[in-house]
């Protein structure tokens, strides 16, 4: 699904923050990245829905070289992709429920059909009561289960979620980890950074590590490796 071969990324200010990255993750694998901070964590995962290029090397997602992408492609690839971030990034002025159509509603599907997607997804993250909420009344962890059902909306072929558990509880952490379990094992490729060692250590998945832009470790069913 997704393959990199060679991949350097250094940004304009001179920061190295790729440093020749090898990888491929198959359909419907669940991968943790984990390192330090700055170790590339996030630049990595950028690469991956087209927010950053490579200097060198290329990123080709099913078929298709991200590092030439056209920039009036990219919508198309960000359709098969859903990401998610720490810090939620909903519209604010937007109920739940717009949050999660506007999605939908920028590709022109019909009001029925974008209305059964939307419940639906609602429903998978347990939000159906709180469709006519907006962000700001909702909990952290509320907020991210709807920007998770945002990002599936879609129904992309791979899920990106870049420390989605960073600003939430220890509970909390685990229903949202549990909902990218629940999307993965209906075959959506996920693919999440993350600091949570307990998370890692416990819900045993792919892990590959990360330090000063490089990929020092991938094992399946693989540790955290670090303190916290
Ligand atoms: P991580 O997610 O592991 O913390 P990042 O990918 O965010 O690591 O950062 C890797 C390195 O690249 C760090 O040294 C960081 O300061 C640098 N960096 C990240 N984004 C930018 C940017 N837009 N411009 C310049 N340097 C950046
Ligand atoms: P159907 O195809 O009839 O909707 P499925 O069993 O395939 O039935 O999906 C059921 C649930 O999966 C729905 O509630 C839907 O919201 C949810 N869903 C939507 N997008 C995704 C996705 N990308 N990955 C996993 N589940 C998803």
């Amino acid at each position: 699904m997704i393959e990199m071969k060679g991949v350097h990324k250094k940004y304009p200010n001179g920061v190295t923050a790729l440093n020749g990255i090898n990888v491929s993750i198959h359909k419907g694998e669940f991968v943790y990245v984990v390192g330090p901070s700055g170790a590339g964590k996030s630049t990595f995962i950028k690469l991956m829905y087209r927010e950053e290029k490579p200097s060198k090397g290329s990123v080709v997602m099913n078929g298709v070289d991200l590092a030439t992408l056209k920039e009036r492609k990219v919508p198309y690839l960000r359709r098969n992709v859903g990401v998610v971030f720490q810090d939620f990034k909903l519209l604010p002025k937007l109920t739940v429920y717009e949050n999660i159509a506007f999605a939908l509603e920028v590709i022109e599907e019909s009001p029925k059909k974008i209305r059964r997607k939307v419940m639906e997804v609602l429903d998978l993250v347990k939000l159906k009561n709180k469709a006519r909420f907006l962000p700001n009344e909702l909990s952290g962890g509320e907020q991210q289960r709807i920007s998770i059902a945002r990002a599936i909306v879609n129904r992309p072929g791979l899920v990106i979620a870049d420390e989605p558990t960073g600003n939430l509880d220890p509970d909390t952490s685990w229903d949202i980890v549990r909902i990218l379990e629940e999307i993965n094992s209906r075959g959506t490729t996920v693919v999440m950074a993350t600091h949570s060692k307990e998370i890692v250590n416990t819900l045993k998945k792919r892990v590959i590590a990360i330090e000063s832009g490089r990929i020092v470790r991938d094992e399946l069913r693989g540790e955290y490796g670090y303190e916290s």
